[in-house]
């Protein structure tokens, strides 16, 4: 098999893999995007607000632009399944893995996101995005004054209570066990909420509607069953980070995450990362473009580095007479 040669790799086309692959493809270094998929978590999001810059736009369409943006620029794509990476022997280089041909690149950059966990209730797929979310933070604005339900665990199902109480009706605050877990302040300030009931020892067994969710089922732990009428119902079963294919290369904190310093360096030299799957506060998306910016300029100096040329503080110039500044 002839194994193709990257000056880097970039693992991942969310937005955090597609604005690093931008940024080094723009540089004219020899780029190649692999991904399962295109847009990663952006396909969830039918309606984005909170993009900068955007105004009614959607998840799909900031991936596809994003897309055409780094193929500008002739950065190269191919769909498929990073798994395995490994240092090669006798060189700085590392190969990579796919399930269906394998690489060599002088740097990686890793974007690989997260997934979001489901309930596992019935119907739950059939009404995602139509009364069903994932993320609180993202999707909340959309029920000022409507009645919503909240279920998950621990840190995730506080936070997600506290931010719908400020915006819907009414919160349902659905959860298996008799006491809440978690941050005491957090918890005193959600018992004072006049639109939070909390409803314990309960978990939500059904969600159902016409086009849009209108009603989800309760069932407590004696196995009593009650209906309520919502509009929207919030899963924050946490979310699943899958770095089997490099985690024997880099470090990876307690939470799963990549841990990551300044512009996305790992523990690894030629190994970079940016986005959800990594250890930055704020999952969001101008967040994972902006950190994917960083990762992809400092694998980019990397690799002028191994070339013993200086690399750039910022992806713009200037040109003096016959000179250019790169800044
Ligand atoms: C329901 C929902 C709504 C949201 N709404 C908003 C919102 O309104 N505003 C906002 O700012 N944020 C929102 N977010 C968060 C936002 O989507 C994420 O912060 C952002 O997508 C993270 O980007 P990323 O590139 O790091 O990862 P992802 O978007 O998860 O993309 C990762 C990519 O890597 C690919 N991949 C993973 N592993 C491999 C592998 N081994 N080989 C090849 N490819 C691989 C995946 O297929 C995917 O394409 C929302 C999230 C969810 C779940």
């Amino acid at each position: 098999m002839v194994v193709e040669e990257y000056e880097v790799i970039v693992v991942g086309a969310g937005p955090s893999g597609l604005s690093a692959g931008i940024f080094i493809a723009r540089q004219r270094a020899k780029c190649l995007l692999i991904s399962k998929d295109l847009g990663g978590q952006l396909n969830l999001i039918p309606k984005l607000e909170n993009y900068p810059g955007t105004i009614m736009s959607s998840g799909p369409l900031l991936a596809k632009t994003l897309e055409n943006q780094y193929l500008t620029f002739n950065g190269e794509m191919v769909y498929d399944t990073v798994v395995k990476v490994d240092e090669i022997e006798g060189s700085t280089d590392l190969s990579v893995k796919t399930t269906r041909s394998e690489y060599r690149t002088k740097a990686l950059v890793l974007a690989p996101g997260k997934v979001p966990n489901n309930l596992g209730v019935e119907n739950e797929i059939k009404f995602q995005n139509k009364g069903v979310h994932y993320c609180t933070k993202c999707d909340a604005p959309f029920y000022q004054g409507r009645i919503t339900a909240t279920v998950g665990v621990g840190g995730y199902l506080l936070e997600s209570g506290i931010l719908l109480s400020r915006m819907a009706s009414k919160v349902y605050l659905v959860y298996r066990g008799g006491q809440l877990g978690g941050d005491k302040d957090m918890i005193e300030s959600l018992k004072k909420k006049s639109n939070v009931e909390l409803v314990p020892n309960s978990s939500v067994t059904y969600v159902n509607g016409d086009n849009y969710l209108q009603e989800i089922k309760l069932k407590d732990n004696s196995g009593v069953e009650k209906a309520i009428n919502v509009d929207g119902l919030f899963i924050e079963m946490g979310s699943k980070i899958n770095l089997d294919f490099i985690k024997h290369l880099i470090k990876i904190n307690t939470k799963g995450e990549i841990e990551v310093t300044e512009g996305g360096k790992t523990t690894h030299p030629a190994v970079f990362a940016s986005g959800d799957a990594t250890n930055i506060p704020y999952k969001q998306i101008v967040a994972a473009c902006g950190d994917g910016a960083a990762a992809g300029i400092s694998a980019f100096n990397y690799i002028e580095k191994l070339k013993g040329k200086p690399g750039i503080r910022s992806d713009w110039k200037k040109t003096i007479g016959d000179t250019v500044f790169h800044y």
